[in-house]
């Protein structure tokens, strides 16, 4: 089989040899061989790009300083280079941690272009100065300026979807950035290198350099890096905060959950199983937002265990290339052997398995079968700890208030859904579930409305105007009383 391999580094607008010989290879998730290989960053390669991207910001004629219609010309032909690539980059993202293919032509093919688009048009849109007549007499001019060198880091379950929610707003912002992709998806990061370098990013404003937490940790410290957007585990974030906090540089965490959908007792079950799956298992269960405590009226248990165990028995499992795939393997063993763990933590504590938990039979591969869970309360591991994988419960609930209380029972506070006939009902639920967002009766995060997370799950938010504002800083000019 003929791999993926890349000599050197986009740094700097350009391929750059890097500081070191050290390599980063890249195992298929389904056979386990080797797919590629890139040059693994270096402390050296972040002080080149941080000084790259630093040069880039603080040029006083450099993009920082275009009006947003010239940036978006430049973004414009990004999108459109992002757009050519979409097909092989869902390609790459799938050999890479497993996604099922259609699902990587969705996120990880077609919505950078659509991202990169929407924060161009928002910034060309913006108003660029917002006069306030002042209470003393003066006028305050107040602007949104770009933040500065962005350090971001990004994990390996949705790659590119998410290197956008950060590369598009801080690009359209006027930002410079340095992006850390994740050891396992580095082959997609660098299709997007190629792609921003036939788009013809000026010299500096995006430099990436994959590698491992070492090296997050070494960004997230530079002196050179204004801002740190990282999504990522909860404990990688906590270790972020820490230090962003001793620096005061401002830190967007996107983080993990443990979210809740609530059944209510008049929930069409029938009309509501592709969604439910959408909400429930979706990438191999390899998503921060996803419903893995599934909240069931007690009057109507049975029949939604039996629901539930149903749509996970009968989803195809295999190769993630294959279109009719629905369950794909996971990222790495490691990440099974994790899971394994906590299916042996749900049978040990008494919760009953009603379909899956072991290994499907295929060659090769680090796939576990779709797994539910039931007869089980909000106390157990399995409900509390977030698993990354395709591991659901099903939790019985008295009324719609206790309902509540067991969603809000949770250190995350992510997504979350409310399924019901009655939409009024369940979005009046909705707007009490204690997470940054809840879907009625479906859930997708739309680019116009802010995606983040609370508790455990993180601070700040992106997508929405509000993803833009992460990107900038206020800036206020006091004129004097006029004559
Ligand atoms: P991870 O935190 O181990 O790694 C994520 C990225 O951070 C990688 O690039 C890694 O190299 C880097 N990193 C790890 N420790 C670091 C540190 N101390 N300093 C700087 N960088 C560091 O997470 P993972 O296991 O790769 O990804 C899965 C996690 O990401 C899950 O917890 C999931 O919920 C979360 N996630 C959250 C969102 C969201 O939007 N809230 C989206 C996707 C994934």
């Amino acid at each position: 089989m003929t791999t993926i391999d890349y000599p050197e580094l986009y740094l700097g607008g350009a391929w750059h040899r890097p500081t070191t010989a050290d390599r980063i290879e890249v195992r298929s998730p389904a056979t386990e061989e080797i797919i590629g290989s890139v040059p693994a960053g270096a402390p050296g390669d972040i002080d080149n790009a941080v000084a790259a991207a630093r040069n880039a910001f603080d040029d006083p004629t450099g993009w920082a300083t275009w009006h947003p219609k010239q940036r978006a010309e430049v973004l414009e032909r990004l999108a459109a280079e992002l757009e050519s690539r979409a097909g092989e980059t869902a390609r790459r993202v799938t050999i890479q941690n497993g996604m099922p293919i259609w699902l990587a032509e969705q996120f990880e093919g077609g919505f950078p272009s659509i991202l990169v688009r929407y924060f161009s048009d928002m910034m060309v849109n913006s108003a660029e100065v917002d006069t306030r007549p002042g209470m003393l007499g003066g006028t305050a001019l107040v602007s949104r300026k770009p933040i500065g060198v962005v350090g971001a880091i990004v994990p390996w379950n949705v790659p590119q979807a998410i290197t956008f929610l950060k590369l598009a707003p801080a690009l359209a912002a006027g930002c410079t950035v340095v992006l850390k992709p994740a050891e396992e998806t580095v082959l997609d990061a660098f299709l997007m290198a190629e792609a921003a370098l036939a788009a013809g990013l000026p010299e500096g404003v995006l430099n990436v350099v994959p590698g491992g937490r070492e090296l997050g940790a070494y960004l997230v410290e530079h002196p050179g890096i204004d801002k740190v957007s990282f999504t990522g585990s909860t404990a990688a974030g906590r270790a972020i905060a820490e230090t962003c906090g001793r620096l005061l540089r401002p830190v967007t965490l996107e983080l993990g959950g443990k979210s809740a959908a609530i059944l209510l007792d008049d929930v069409d079950l029938g009309a509501s199983m592709e969604s439910l799956f959408a909400a429930t298992l979706l990438n191999n269960g390899q998503i921060c937002w996803l419903n893995t405590r599934v909240l069931a009226p007690r009057s109507r248990y049975g029949e939604v265990v039996d629901a539930i165990t149903a749509l996970a028995s009968s989803l195809e499992i295999g190769d993630p290339l294959d279109p009719a795939t629905k369950i794909g393997p996971l990222v790495s063993s490691r990440q099974r052997d994790r899971v394994e763990g906590y299916i042996a933590k749900g049978k040990a504590e008494g919760a009953r398995l009603t379909t899956g938990g072991g290994r499907p039979a295929l060659d090769s591969g680090w796939f576990v079968e779709p797994t539910v869970f039931a007869d089980l309360d909000n106390t157990a591991t399995i409900a509390r700890e977030e698993i990354f994988g395709p591991v659901l419960s099903v939790i019985p609930f008295e009324d719609d208030e206790q309902a509540l209380a067991i969603a809000n029972d949770s250190d995350y506070g992510l997504g979350g859904t409310v399924w019901s006939s009655d939409i009024e009902r369940a979005s009046a639920l909705a707007s009490r579930v204690r997470s940054g967002t809840v879907g009625v009766n479906h859930y997708s995060n739309d680019p116009v409305a802010p995606f983040g997370g609370i508790k455990n799950s993180g601070m700040g938010r992106e997508l929405g105007p509000e993803g833009l504002h992460a990107f900038q800083q206020l800036h206020t000019v006091y004129l004097p009383p006029a004559g």
